[in-house]
C-alpha cells in the first residue's frame, strides 16, 4: 500500500489501550459479503446491507462496498458512470491504483493511494467515478471502499459537499504495544483526531496488524461498532469470534474493541487489514432505492421526479465529451 504506509513507526503517537471499567464489545454478527457487480461492472463485496446485516443492525451507516482488490489488465479497469444521488454521505477511500470523480457542482479530483473523498449528496447530485484513461490504459492494481454514512431527516437536504483529503493529511498513530498502525480517516479516536467531516458523528478507521498483534480500542459507548477485514484473518471480541477477509462484524455494547491477528497473514501486505468503525444511530425510518436513501416512500418518488426534472443538478458540459452514448 504505497503512501498510507510509514516507513518509520518510532515516532509517531501511540494511542492507549483502555484501562479502567472495560467493557470490551461481543460480537454479535458475523456477515460474509456476497460478491457483485457494481456500475460498468466492476466487482465489489458488500458486508451490508445484507440479510445478517441490515440497515438497522448498522445504523448510521448503510452501505459498505469493498472494491478490489483486483489486478486490471490494460483497457479494464471499470467505473460508475453519471448518476444521481441524494439524502446521505459517501466517505471513497482508495488504498491501491486511482478513482478520478466529477460532480455537478464542479467539485472533483483524483482519489489515489490512501487518499479520501467525502461527498454529502444531501438535497442531491449527479457524480461519476471513474478510474482515470491513464490508469485504464495501463492496468493495475486497484483496491479500494465506499461507504455510504445515512443523514437524519432534518439534514437530508443539506446542501451538497465535497472534501478531498489527501493521504498525508489522514493522521496515522500507531497502538501501545507497538505493532498495529492506525489511519484516521474519519472522527477521533481517544484522544486523536481524524481528519474528515460527516454531518452524522463517525469514526472511521484502518487498522494493520502484524501477525499475531492484539490491539485494544477505547470506543464510544453511544456509537456503533462494525468492522470489515479488506485482508488477513483474525479474532475479534472477548470470546474471539474468528474472521477473515471479506467478512463484516456487528458489535454489541460495550466501550472498548478488541482485534488480535493471526501468526501468519497473506501477501501483498503480510499483516490483518481491518476496518473499524462506528456512529451515532440515528434510529428513522428509511425508504432506500438504488441511489436515493430517504425516510418514506413518498419522499423516493420525489427523488425521481427532481432528479428527471434536472434539480440535482446536470452533467457539466465540458464532462459531455465522456459519455460514450452522446460523443458522435
Ligand atoms: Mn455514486
Amino acid at each position: 500500500m504505497p503512501a498510507v504506509t510509514p516507513e518509520i513507526w518510532i515516532d509517531l503517537p501511540r494511542i492507549r489501550e483502555p484501562r479502567e471499567n472495560v467493557r470490551d464489545r461481543s460480537v454479535e454478527l458475523v456477515s460474509t459479503a456476497p460478491s457483485l457487480l457494481e456500475g460498468a461492472g466492476f466487482p465489489v463485496r458488500r458486508p451490508w446491507p445484507s440479510q445478517t446485516l441490515g440497515f438497522r443492525q448498522a445504523d448510521p451507516f448503510l452501505l459498505l462496498d469493498h472494491l478490489g482488490a483486483v489486478d486490471y489488465a490494460p483497457g479494464e479497469a471499470k467505473g460508475a458512470p453519471w448518476h444521481p444521488h441524494r439524502g446521505f454521505e459517501t466517505v471513497t477511500y482508495i488504498i491501491d491504483g486511482a478513482m478520478a470523480h466529477h460532480d455537478s457542482q464542479g467539485g472533483g479530483g483524483l482519489i489515489t493511494d490512501g487518499s479520501t473523498q467525502w461527498m454529502t449528496a444531501g438535497a442531491g447530485i449527479l457524480h461519476d467515478e471513474m478510474p482515470p484513461e491513464k490508469f485504464v490504459e495501463k492496468g493495475g492494481l486497484f483496491h479500494g471502499i465506499q461507504l455510504w454514512v445515512n443523514l437524519p431527516q432534518r439534514l437530508k437536504w443539506t446542501p451538497p459537499r465535497y472534501q478531498s483529503l489527501e493521504s498525508e493529511h489522514i493522521p496515522i498513530v500507531v497502538s501501545e504495544r507497538g505493532d498495529t498502525l492506525i489511519r484516521l480517516i474519519a472522527g477521533s479516536l481517544g484522544e486523536h483526531k481524524g481528519a474528515g467531516a460527516t454531518w452524522t458523528p463517525i469514526t472511521f478507521i484502518h487498522a494493520s496488524l502484524e501477525p499475531g498483534a492484539r490491539l485494544q480500542l477505547p470506543w464510544p459507548e453511544e456509537f456503533n461498532a462494525l468492522a470489515y477485514v479488506l485482508s488477513g484473518s483474525g479474532s475479534v471480541g472477548p470470546a474471539g469470534v474468528l474472521v477473515r477477509e471479506g467478512q463484516g462484524v456487528k458489535f454489541g455494547p460495550g466501550n472498548a474493541l478488541t482485534v488480535l491477528a493471526a501468526p501468519t497473514q497473506p501477501e501483498p501486505t503480510k499483516r490483518l487489514e481491518i476496518l473499524l468503525l462506528g456512529g451515532q444511530p440515528i434510529r428513522e425510518p428509511i425508504a432506500s432505492y438504488g441511489p436515493f436513501v430517504m425516510n418514506t416512500h413518498a419522499d423516493i418518488v420525489q427523488a425521481f421526479d427532481d432528479y428527471q426534472a434536472g434539480k440535482m443538478g446536470s452533467i457539466p458540459a465540458a464532462e459531455y465529451r465522456r459519455e460514450p452514448d452522446r460523443s458522435n
